[in-house]
């Protein structure tokens, strides 16, 4: 069987990379796709000396002229990607913020990357993967972003989050029966450069389950909201 071909957006560091190196030792070829092309090749060749299969690719979720680009490369050399992994966020709510005194500009930023930015891949990318009857999208979505337990501060971040999950319902659901399972999850605190040094998890506890959701066999869930493998409250 040919390899499972995979994104991962926000793939240099932090979550992203460490989804994509362990994608890549499970025997997944991985399309490292990031802002700076360097960093990109950097991250892949680091993969690569692993012995994982990895490829650079230069993409800014905001960009739709490089996800264009991203999916005619895709449907020419693989036809089209098995796996996405929409990991690439930003968390630029000043410390303290609140609603009423957040600039709209925040609100636009970080709704552009958090939540466009997985609505344009998904545009993108999961068509093909209709089309071939299979697919898994992974949403790296935020337990700030549960509804259920919405509270005060980081308005941006939060909203942008809970958009997310509901992108993450509706496309489940109308994938019924495709092969296409469309999940979201919540890596928990973990120690990158927007979880902070005091992060209570690893980067690679944090990456576990979103492995497990991009490798999900068929018949697997769809249409659900993860932490370490279980499901959470909306
Ligand atoms: P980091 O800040 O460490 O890394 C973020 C990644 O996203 C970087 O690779 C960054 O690229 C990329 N990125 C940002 N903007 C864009 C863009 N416009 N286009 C492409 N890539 C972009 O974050 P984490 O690894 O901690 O977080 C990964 C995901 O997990 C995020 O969606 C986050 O919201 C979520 N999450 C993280 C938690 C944590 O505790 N760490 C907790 C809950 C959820 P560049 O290097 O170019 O800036």
């Amino acid at each position: 069987m040919d390899k499972r071909v995979a994104v991962v957006t926000g793939a240099n560091r932090g979550l992203g990379y460490e989804v994509s190196r362990q994608l890549a030792s499970r025997g997944v070829r991985v399309l490292l796709c990031c802002r700076d092309a360097a960093k990109a090749e950097a991250a892949a060749e680091r993969i690569r000396y692993e012995n994982g299969d990895a490829l650079a690719f230069s993409l800014d979720v905001t960009d739709a002229v490089s996800i264009a680009a991203l999916a005619r490369q895709i449907e020419d050399n693989f036809g089209a990607a098995d796996i996405l992994v929409n990991n690439a966020g930003i968390l630029i709510d000043p410390e303290g913020s609140r609603v009423l005194d957040s600039s709209f500009d925040t609100y636009r930023q970080t709704l552009d990357v958090n939540l466009f930015g997985p609505l344009r891949l998904c545009l993108a990318l999961v068509a093909g993967m209709r089309e071939n009857g299979f697919g898994r999208v992974v949403n790296f979505s935020s337990g700030l972003g549960q509804l259920s337990e919405m509270g005060a501060g980081t308005p941006a971040y939060r909203i942008s989050k809970a958009a997310l999950n509901a992108l993450t319902r509706t496309l489940a659901a109308e994938l019924t029966g495709a092969n296409v399972l469309v999940n979201a999850l919540c890596p928990g605190w973990v120690r990158t450069d927007m979880g902070g040094p005091q992060a209570a998890r690893s980067i690679e506890q944090g990456a576990d389950t979103a492995v497990w959701l991009a490798t999900l066999p068929d018949g697997g869930p769809s249409g659900g909201f993860f932490r370490d493998r279980k499901s959470i409250a909306w």
